[in-house]
């Protein structure tokens, strides 16, 4: 079995116990094929590492870095980067009809592989180690995503309009790529929206979480908009209408919920409903602010993702994490909203819980899967260090992490991606634009 020992860097992981820390100045982390072995600073069992894996042990100086769990984006739309930056500064309907829409009906697959895989690119380069996708052609994605060795939950959508052969599609999606890649592989249903999808495509989608035991991935109460034409056309808000309808008998990734109502805060906790909270996009659509605060308040598991590309308009959970943390403070007049720590857990512990990998994900513990990035703490912006968790949620950026690893494997090291080849990527991309002008 592979050996990796990374030592002389600082270690910081949260864990699922509220206001639990694992931490060291000075540590090694021993990995084992996929997974952590020996998390402390112990030099006698850190030699005990070595001896134990002689010759075959790669060994990474890792100084002057932070050691800490890989992050996870809960809600995106990976190959989306395609129109990144094609639409700005309009509201969602007419960003969807007009722009986004029309656009995605002339991707062919060979187009959203390479859009997924730009993403990937830009994802593993910020530290980011799984990710939750809702799109089209996913298994052009999921493809790019064993080749890349990023770990992801894998959601093919529908809406009404293209319902037609979707559990049959399913059927075979899951066969084929459930549990794939050593299990780095997930896949759950994905209906796009209660304003997008029949109620009874709904609850025919959710025989197949029945069948096989995967979760739902859907955008919920994410405008105004959508709560009053749900309203007008069922008589229930969303989340409520959700909850008739079972999807909240299965594990549940709800992308936004930035107008919940007093009963289905309470519907979402009772369900155990995770809440994907995506400020950025909601704030570039004028969306609106989720409460965060609140929910947190009520026990709801919230996590955070980034959205699509075109709507943030980059993958940066760095960026997110902050900007996060700063709009709860805005909308509830109060700076204690969303502290560090809460966010930190949000993109790692909770999310990892969220995807049914508590205690393996999200954390650097012996037996946990070794999904870690490096930060490179050397830099003036993230100097002095009164507070790490801080100076991580506030300063921190996705050009700071140095490596990263997952299952076992270094997918980045020193900044440069090791699976992928942003060239090629970026000459590929480029052709299939080149090809989406010409096509009508
Ligand atoms: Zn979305």
């Amino acid at each position: 079995m592979s050996g990796l020992l990374i030592k002389n860097c600082r270690i910081f992981s949260l864990t699922e116990r509220t206001g639990e820390t694992i931490s060291y100045k000075n540590g090694a982390v021993g990995i084992a094929g996929n997974r952590i072995v020996y998390v402390g600073n112990d030099p006698d069992a850190i030699v005990r590492f070595e001896r134990e894996h002689g010759t075959g042990l790669e060994v990474l100086d890792a100084h002057g870095m932070l050691l800490m769990p890989g992050l996870i984006n809960l809600h995106n739309h990976v190959a989306m980067t395609l129109m990144r930056g094609y639409a700005n500064d309009m509201e969602l309907q007419s960003w969807l009809t007009e722009k986004i829409w029309p656009f995605e009906a002339k991707l062919l697959p060979e187009d959203v592989s390479r859009g997924a895989a730009l993403g990937i690119a830009e994802m593993l380069l910020g530290g980011t180690t799984t990710f939750a996708d809702m799109y089209w052609h996913t298994d052009q994605i999921i493809e790019q995503a064993i080749r890349s060795g990023v770990r992801m939950v894998a959601c093919p959508a529908f809406t009404e309009h293209v319902f037609d052969g979707y559990l049959d599609r399913m059927e075979q999606m899951v066969g084929r790529y459930h549990g794939a890649a050593a299990g780095r592989i997930a896949v759950w249903i994905a209906p796009h929206a209660p304003y997008t999808c029949r109620p009874e495509q709904i609850r025919e989608s959710l025989s197949l979480c029945r069948k096989y035991d995967i979760g739902v991935h859907i955008h919920l109460s994410e405008t105004a908009s959508e709560v009053k034409t749900v309203q007008e056309h069922y008589g229930q808000t969303p989340i409520r209408l959700m909850q008739e309808l079972g999807v909240f008998d299965y594990r549940t990734l709800a992308a936004h919920c930035v107008y919940p109502t007093d009963e289905e805060l309470e519907i979402l906790r009772n369900d155990h409903v995770t809440v994907v909270y995506n400020p950025q996009s909601n704030m570039k659509l004028a969306s609106g602010i989720a409460p965060i605060s609140r929910m947190l308040a009520q026990g709801i598991n919230v996590c955070m993702g980034t959205d699509g590309p075109s709507s943030n308009n980059d993958l940066d959970m760095w960026d997110e994490m902050r900007t996060g943390a700063l709009l709860q403070k805005v909308s509830t007049g109060d700076p204690r909203s969303l502290p560090a720590e809460t966010v930190l857990r949000m993109v790692t512990v909770d999310a990892a819980k969220a995807i049914g990998h508590a205690g393996e994900l999200g954390v650097v513990a012996e037996g946990a899967l070794a999904d870690l990035i490096l930060i490179d703490l050397d830099q003036p912006h993230l100097t002095p260090d009164y507070d790490l968790m801080s100076n991580l949620v506030y300063c921190a950026r996705g050009a700071d992490v140095d490596t990263v690893l997952i299952d076992g494997q270094v997918v980045v090291r020193a900044k440069r991606l090791v699976t992928l080849d942003f060239e090629t990527i970026k000459q590929e991309v480029d052709q299939t634009l080149q090809n989406l002008a010409q096509r009508a």
